[in-house]
């Protein structure tokens, strides 16, 4: 099944696959946020430990990440609550950005501060500044996915997001693989982690728009960005942790780690590359044979030329979309073809026919079609034509078999014309070209008779 946007054709099994997921995210993050805080105000569960080590996110982050799930969530049922959800997330982000920019306590974390006191024995937790930024941007996105507005904006914002979880994810391969040094440590992994769903999710929350739209459409390009975007995301991560453990495990210099970081990257993209070229090659053949299938089943084996089922379809496209000029139909009949295949057998018969295929498609202009009916008769379609013209066409046919110099003996043909009347059907049409033919056989063969001048 598929929709159509913008000349891309959706698949609609993936939209509503990318809608889910991120609904899916939405209620993850509501559910986790929910169970960290409520870790964090007992003091007790299963996440505690998480919540305390530098791997976990602290209770501020899971506060905003709850509204920015409940956000999520609402973005369709409750448009105006979800914009509102979104800004108040902008405002949380931007004063703790402002607090890192002026060094000191702004109103909400002041106020949250002073809301839940020692009492609980245990501080909120501030946002990093690379967390403010993050839920600033995100803040941001999610109010223009639901309003609808500035697409590119927004996807930009997104993208940001998922490099800072990419740049986190990238530096905890490292942490992973026991380096302390790291990068964006103040950034834990799984609130990066759910930096990186988030932004996703609110990308694949309206999928038909923005960059999405390409990972939602029905087509090649379409099924390799579904395979190979997830992978790509992943693969900072993979390959720090993977050089990080061979230094530090090997004892390989860092120069030497480097070099085969690099190697590895240029692998990795090399082989993504060589999948990529191995499925378009694939596709680009069964396009070929599903071409070469098409013509086939248009095309008269014997004679080359178009076959009964082209015939009929290009009659009835032609009669219903006449355009300028007169569509004159020409019918042809070889003289005496049974004696002649009784004098010098089948074989010679159908050479006949073969010779008969490549001479009317020498005399027919590129916009006519010429067909074999059946047997040894064969059709003109003359689109855009006149009388003068079709007769034109007809005596050329008649030369033509005249002056072809034919194995055996002299071949002839007789033929009949029919100018489409305005309300002719295919059938009125063949039946008027028929008795035209079967007039310049009774005339003597070899000729060419007009339905008009037969019935006049
Ligand atoms: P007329 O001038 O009245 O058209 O005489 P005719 O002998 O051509 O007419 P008729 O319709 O009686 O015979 C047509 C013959 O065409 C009969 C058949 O053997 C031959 N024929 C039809 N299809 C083929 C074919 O594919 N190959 C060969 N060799 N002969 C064919
Ligand atoms: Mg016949
Ligand atoms: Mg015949």
């Amino acid at each position: 099944m598929a929709s159509i946007g913008e000349g891309i054709r959706f698949n609609t099994s993936v939209v509503k696959g990318f809608v889910t997921f991120s609904q899916v995210v939405g209620w993850a993050l509501v559910l986790v946020s929910l169970a960290i805080l409520a870790t964090w105000i007992s003091g007790v569960g299963p996440l505690l430990g998480l919540v305390q080590a530098h791997a976990g996110t602290h209770a501020g982050a899971a506060f905003a990440f709850m509204l920015a799930g409940c956000a999520l969530l609402l973005g369709q049922r409750a448009p105006r609550a979800s914009v509102a959800l979104s800004l108040l997330l902008m405002v949380l982000g931007g004063t703790g950005l402002l607090e890192f920019a002026i060094g000191q306590d702004v109103v909400i974390w002041g106020w949250l501060d002073a809301l839940l006191p020692d009492w609980l024995g245990r501080p909120i937790g501030r946002m990093t500044d690379i967390a403010a930024v993050s839920f600033t941007l995100l803040g941001g996105v999610g109010a223009a996915v639901v309003i609808g507005r500035a697409v590119w904006l927004r996807e930009a914002c997104a993208l940001a997001v998922i490099v800072i979880a990419m740049a986190t994810s990238a530096s905890y391969g490292l942490v992973l693989a026991g380096d302390s040094t790291i990068l964006l440590r103040q950034l834990p992994i799984m609130t990066a982690a759910q930096f990186l769903l988030l932004s996703l999710a609110w990308m694949a929350s309206v999928p038909t728009t923005g960059l999405t739209r390409i990972a939602v459409a029905d087509s090649l390009g379409g099924a390799f960005a579904r395979r190979l975007i997830l992978p790509a995301l992943l693969l900072p991560l993979l390959l720090t942790f993977l050089f990080k453990a061979v230094e530090s495990q090997l004892g390989m210099s860092e120069s030497m780690a480097l070099a085969l970081a690099s190697v590895a990257t240029g692998g990795v993209v090399t082989v993504m590359i060589m999948w990529v070229a191995f499925l378009l090659d694939r596709s680009e053949r069964q396009r070929r044979t599903v071409h070469v299938l098409r013509e086939d089943a248009r095309t008269d084996a014997l004679t080359g030329l178009a076959n009964r089922r082209k015939f009929d379809t290009t009659l009835a496209h032609a009669l219903q979309d006449k355009g300028e000029g007169a569509l004159v139909l020409l019918m042809l009949d070889i003289d005496h073809f049974k004696k002649f295949n009784d004098s010098f057998g089948h074989q010679a018969g159908d050479e006949v026919l073969r010779e008969t295929g490549r001479l009317l498609s020498e005399v027919v202009r590129t916009q006519d079609l010429a067909a074999r009916y059946g047997g040894e008769e064969f059709v003109i379609v003359l689109p855009h034509s006149d009388v003068l013209t079709a007769e034109h066409v007809g005596q050329r046919i008649l030369a033509a078999f005249h002056s072809h110099e034919w194995l055996h003996r002299a071949v002839t043909v007789s033929i009949g014309a029919a100018v489409a009347e305005p309300d002719d059907g295919p059938e009125d049409l063949v039946r008027r070209a028929d008795e035209a033919l079967y007039h310049s056989k009774q005339e003597g063969r070899d000729r060419l008779t007009f339905a008009m001048e037969q019935a006049g």
